[in-house]
C-alpha cells in the first residue's frame, strides 16, 4: 500500500475519476460524499460528449475549453473501454456523431457561425444542406433548412458511468464513503478534513485533499468563489413508435439523446442561481415542444420520468483544475461538460498532484478568477 494519500471531497464524476486516476498512479485515495456516491449532477446528466457544439469557442466561453474537450474526447474510447472492462458494466457509449439542425434563416446563420468557430478551433464539422441533413437523420422535420454534423461527438449512459467508475475505484483499492459530510478542509502539510459520519465528527489527514464537491465546492472557503449552481431540468421519452433519431440532436432550445434501450433523453433547462430539485411541468412542456419541433415523431411518445440536477457553473463554462491552498486542489466547475471532460480533467489533477503542470492545465487555473475577485 502506498504511503502517499489523498482525500477526495465529492463522489461525482470529478471526484471518482480523479480518485481512480490517483489510485492507478499508486496513491491511497478515500472519497467522501455527503449523500450516496455519485447522485449529484453526474446522475442527472444526459451524457452528451458534445465537444464541438458545447465547447467550440464563442463569446463568453473559455477560449481554451475546446482544447480540453478535444483532449478528453481523444482519451474517451480507451478510458471508457477500461472502465467498462474493469467494472463489467455496459456504458452504452456511442461515438457516432452529433447533429445540429436549423429550421429558419436565423438558425442557418447560426450554423454558419458555428461551423466557422468550430473549424477555427480545429474541429472537423460537416455543413449539410437540407437534403443531406434529412438523409443523415430521416427523423428530422421535413422543413429542416440545414444542419451541422460533428462526427467527433457522441454520448454515454452517465448513470452507468458513475456506477462503473465507483466499481473501478473499489477494485483499485479506493475507499468510498457515502453519507460522509465534509464540514471543513484544512490546508497544510499534511492537509486535513473534518467529516461527519453517522453523527460522529472525524478529523483525517493526508498529503493532499481534492475538492470535487460540484456546485457546493466554494462552501469550503478555499479558491475562487465563482462556482455557482445552475439547475437543469431534463426528462425521458419512451415508446416512440417511429421517427426516433439515430444521433444526438442539438435542436434549437432542446437536445435529444437516443439511448440504445429506446429511451430518448430531452434536456435541459439552465437556471443559474437555482439549486432546488423541483420539476416544473411548464419547463418540461417547453422542452418537449422544442424537441418535437425538430423531431415530430417524438409527439407519439410518453414522458417516462423527469428529474433535475445542479451543475457546477463557472462564468466561462470551464472548470478550475488547480491548487487552491497548501495541499488542497480543486477539481470543480465542469458546468455543462463534466461527463465529456472527466478523463482529461482527472489526468490534469493527478499530474498536478504529482508535481507536473502541463501546457493545457495552465488555462484552467484558479488565478483566472482570483484576480477578478480581488478587484
Ligand atoms: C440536467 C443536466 C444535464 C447534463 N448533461 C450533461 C451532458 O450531457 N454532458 C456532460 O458532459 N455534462 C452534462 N452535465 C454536466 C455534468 O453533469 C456536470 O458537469 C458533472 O456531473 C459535475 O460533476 P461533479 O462531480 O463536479 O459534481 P456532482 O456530480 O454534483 O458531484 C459532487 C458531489 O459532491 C458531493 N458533496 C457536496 N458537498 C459535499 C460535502 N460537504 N461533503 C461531501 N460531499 C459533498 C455531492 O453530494 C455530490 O455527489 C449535465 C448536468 C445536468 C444537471
Amino acid at each position: 500500500m502506498s504511503d502517499r494519500s489523498a482525500l477526495v471531497v465529492g463522489g461525482g464524476l470529478a471526484g471518482l475519476s480523479t480518485a481512480l486516476e490517483l489510485a492507478g498512479r499508486g496513491w491511497r485515495a478515500d472519497v467522501f460524499d455527503a449523500g450516496p456516491i455519485g447522485r449529484g449532477a453526474s446522475w442527472a446528466a444526459a451524457g452528451m460528449l458534445a465537444a464541438a457544439k458545447d465547447c467550440a469557442p464563442r463569446v463568453g466561453r473559455h477560449p481554451h475549453l475546446y482544447e480540453l474537450a478535444q483532449e478528453s474526447r481523444r482519451l474517451w474510447p480507451d478510458w471508457a473501454a477500461r472502465v467498462a472492462r474493469d467494472s463489467g458494466q455496459n456504458l452504452d457509449l456511442r461515438l457516432d456523431g452529433g447533429l445540429t439542425p436549423a429550421f429558419d434563416a436565423a438558425g442557418v446563420a447560426d450554423l454558419d457561425a458555428f461551423v466557422a468557430a468550430a473549424r477555427n478551433a480545429g474541429a472537423s464539422v460537416e455543413r449539410l444542406d437540407a437534403a443531406a441533413a434529412r438523409k443523415k437523420e430521416p427523423a428530422l422535420a421535413p422543413d429542416v433548412a440545414g444542419a451541422v454534423f460533428a462526427p467527433e461527438e457522441g454520448h454515454v449512459d452517465s448513470r452507468a458511468l458513475v456506477d462503473a467508475l465507483a466499481a473501478c475505484c473499489r477494485a483499485a483499492g479506493v475507499s468510498l464513503h457515502a453519507d460522509a459530510d465534509v464540514r471543513a478542509v484544512t490546508p497544510g502539510s499534511p492537509a486535513g478534513i473534518e467529516v461527519v459520519v453517522g453523527g460522529d465528527l472525524h478529523r483525517l489527514d493526508a498529503d493532499v485533499v481534492v475538492l470535487a464537491a460540484g456546485w457546493r465546492t466554494p462552501a469550503f472557503g478555499l479558491g475562487p468563489k465563482v462556482i455557482g449552481p445552475v439547475k437543469g431540468q431534463i426528462f425521458a421519452i419512451i415508446d416512440v413508435p417511429a421517427g426516433r433519431p439515430a444521433h444526438l440532436i442539438h435542436a434549437p432550445l432542446a437536445y435529444v439523446v437516443p439511448r440504445s434501450n429506446g429511451r430518448l433523453l430531452v434536456g435541459a433547462t439552465e437556471e443559474a442561481g437555482r439549486s432546488d430539485a423541483g420539476v416544473d411541468p411548464v419547463a418540461i412542456a417547453l422542452l418537449r415542444a422544442a424537441a418535437e419541433r425538430a423531431l415530430p415523431g417524438l409527439a407519439l411518445g410518453q414522458v417516462e420520468s423527469a428529474w433535475t440536477g445542479v451543475r457546477p457553473g463557472t462564468p466561462d463554462g470551464a472548470p478550475v483544475l488547480d491548487w487552491v491552498a497548501d495541499g488542497v486542489l480543486m477539481a470543480a466547475g465542469h458546468h455543462r461538460n463534466g461527463v465529456l471532460l472527466a478523463p482529461a480533467s482527472a489526468g490534469i489533477v493527478a499530474d498536478l498532484v504529482d508535481g507536473r503542470r502541463g501546457a493545457l492545465a495552465q488555462h484552467f487555473s484558479a488565478s483566472r478568477f482570483m484576480a477578478e475577485e480581488a478587484r
